[in-house]
């Protein structure tokens, strides 16, 4: 009998999952999983934080100790978990629409507070869950329930966003790319400090379809196709930067005081008083 190592992971009773057939979440589950087991984190030590949407139900097949929280809220439950015990490992799982729209705010304060959390936002370009809605990563053009010509709304770059609002780790890689997501996801835990990793999936239901992409495997291939790692990207003219091409890879690193650091220097100048 064949072992399946990551079974001890997943909630059994909870399955099968609810994603379509084809669709890109559960690789990046798996891929978050397997940097946990890559880092020796146990289940008993780590809290899995969603929001809402298709990869926010991610949370509630991890057998972890897990918050499947309201819409673009997960940072700050994820925030309150962290303050109250600083020695758990917290991750928060989002999507494109609830990390960048509802959770845009609480994604930038996240970010320029330095909390120590690992962020994976599963990017599916759309609203999946809800009916197909453009998402604010929704690449310009692309077809939606509310963009039925094309959106014309400029799409985030959610790696600059978190880098300009203060991230300490930032990088992005794909379901396609699947060891490089497991280490990036891994050297994000490793970080001591808020960590953004976008991880770009399949969602042949409501983008691929709705803008004749084709089948999921036509979807991978158009990752594997585009995807340039960074090192090669930053050779590029910038008039090879063009169509459909984007980098993948670490965008940004640097050490700078957590925000539990902070506020345990506040705790010492308040004298224990506020312990
Ligand atoms: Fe996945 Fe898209 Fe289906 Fe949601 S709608 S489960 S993202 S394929």
């Amino acid at each position: 009998m064949i072992e399946r190592s990551y079974e001890k992971y997943f909630r059994q009773n909870r399955l099968p999952h609810l994603w379509c057939p084809g669709c890109g979440n559960g690789i990046v589950m798996k891929a978050i999983v397997q940097a946990i087991e890559k880092k020796g984190w146990s289940q008993d030590n780590t809290v899995i934080v969603s929001g809402i949407g298709c990869s926010s139900r991610a949370s509630g097949y991890m057998d972890f100790d897990t918050l499947h929280t309201a819409h673009g809220r997960a940072i700050p439950f994820a925030t309150g978990v962290k303050m109250a015990n600083p020695n758990l490992n917290v991750v928060v799982i989002t999507g494109d629409g609830d990390c960048t729209a509802i959770g845009g705010n609480h994604f930038i304060h996240g970010c320029r507070r330095n909390i120590d959390l690992t962020v994976v936002l599963f990017n599916n370009n759309i609203y999946g869950m809800t009916g197909g809605q453009a998402s604010p990563m929704t690449p310009l053009g692309k077809k939606a329930t509310t963009a039925p010509y094309g959106s014309i709304d400029r799409p985030f770059d959610a790696c600059k966003l978190a880098e300009a609002a203060g991230a300490t780790y930032v990088a992005r890689s794909t379901a396609f790319h699947v060891q490089h997501l497991v280490k990036l996801i891994a050297d994000g835990m490793d970080n001591k400090g808020f960590s953004f990793i976008e991880a770009l999936v399949q969602c042949p239901t409501a983008y691929g379809r709705r803008n004749k992409i084709g089948d999921p495997a036509k979807m991978m291939a158009w990752m594997r196709d585009n995807a340039v790692m960074k090192t090669a990207w930053d050779k590029l003219s910038e008039d090879k930067k063009i169509g459909d091409k984007f980098p993948i890879g670490l965008f940004y690193k640097v050490e700078e005081e957590t925000y539990n650091d902070s506020y345990e220097k506040v705790r010492d100048i308040a004298g224990g008083s506020l312990r």
